[in-house]
């Protein structure tokens, strides 16, 4: 009878300590997982997939040129304590590797473009042949500093949203992979998303096909609209070929401006990420128009038209469908 008191308080206890592996339980169920994605554009995608079960930090921000991008020790800070790690591939992050390998990152690593068919730059000014003899400058440069060549893939996968339909996918399966418990509502809202990609990508295709063929022609500043163009069957011409710091030659710009001449080239368009001032240059001495600014590499701050991924493909469809209008 004695033993009576002791073994209900170690049923008490045992309750108790139940209750609060209950709790705790919970807690970690419920508290988000730790992500990290590389740059805006990703950033959003992880962010429409992941809702409020994933706690989202993004490395280069709004109007942010990825290509040229330096690590931060915060960053470093953020990506250490991050469960997952989303990437664009394709040689786009070249920073990177370094970083991961600073921080001590021990997750998974989640290459949002696993799976897309890669597009192989063709160099600038590729809808034309007048840079035939002058693009040889371009090889044998050391691959680094967000330069790219002839012959590499092409980073810019994401301005075909086809391949955004890949990215949503890719990112709903590295979620689920990391976080199995919350698996149903990741691939539930990569669901809804894609669905709204692929409304887009359909009226997109109809826009531009509505358009006379020999208009679909534009200058942007850096060649990030290749896979763009290859799905609405527009042509882009960059006035600075791939990467984003290069300068080019004034024979270069000479050869684009003809080019505009020759083919009569609308309009051309300045973007979020790089200098206006080529681009104004072009239209100034051709007569085309400028047709505005799109986005490409990046979104652009809260508050204005390419805020979210679908926000700045639609206002790309539309800057250019309008300029291109007979
Ligand atoms: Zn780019």
């Amino acid at each position: 009878m004695r033993s009576i008191l002791p073994a209900r308080r170690r049923a008490l206890l045992a309750a108790a300590g139940l209750c609060l592996s209950a709790v705790f339980g919970a807690a970690h169920a419920a508290e988000p997982l730790k992500a990290v994605a590389s740059f805006s554009i990703l950033g959003d995608i992880v962010r429409e997939v992941g809702g409020s079960d994933v706690s989202l930090t993004t490395l280069v921000g709004p109007d942010g040129d990825a290509h040229e991008y330096e690590p931060t020790p915060g960053d470093a800070k953020k990506l250490s304590a991050a469960r997952v790690l989303f990437v664009n591939g394709l040689d786009f992050e070249t920073w990177l590797p370094k970083l991961t390998k600073a921080s001590g990152f021990a997750g998974q690593t989640v290459v949002a473009s696993q799976g897309v068919t890669p597009r192989k730059f063709a160099g600038h000014g590729d809808a034309g042949k007048h840079d035939d003899h002058d693009h040889d400058h371009d090889h044998g440069h050391d691959h680094k500093d967000g330069h790219h060549h002839h012959g590499d893939a092409d980073p810019h996968a994401w301005q075909n949203l086809a391949n955004g339909v890949i990215y949503a996918r890719n990112v709903a399966e590295g979620l689920a992979g990391a976080d199995p418990a919350r698996a149903d509502n990741y691939r539930q809202r990569a669901t809804a998303y894609i669905a709204k990609l692929q409304a887009l990508d359909a009226n997109a295709k109809k826009m531009f096909a509505a358009i006379p063929a020999e208009r679909r022609k534009v200058v942007t500043s850096h060649d990030a609209f290749g896979y763009f163009g290859d799905a609405y069957g527009v042509t882009f011409i960059s006035a600075m070929g791939v990467s984003t710091d290069a300068e080019p030659s004034a024979g270069e710009v000479a050869a684009i401006i003809e080019q505009v001449k020759r083919e009569r080239v609308p309009a051309v368009f300045v973007e979020n990420i790089t200098s206006p001032k080529l681009v104004q240059q072009i239209a100034r001495e051709t007569g085309a128009k400028v047709g505005g600014t799109l986005y490409s590499d990046a979104l652009s701050k809260p508050g204005q038209p390419g805020a979210t991924y679908l926000e700045m493909f639609e206002w790309n469809v539309r800057q250019l469908a309008a300029a291109l209008q007979p």
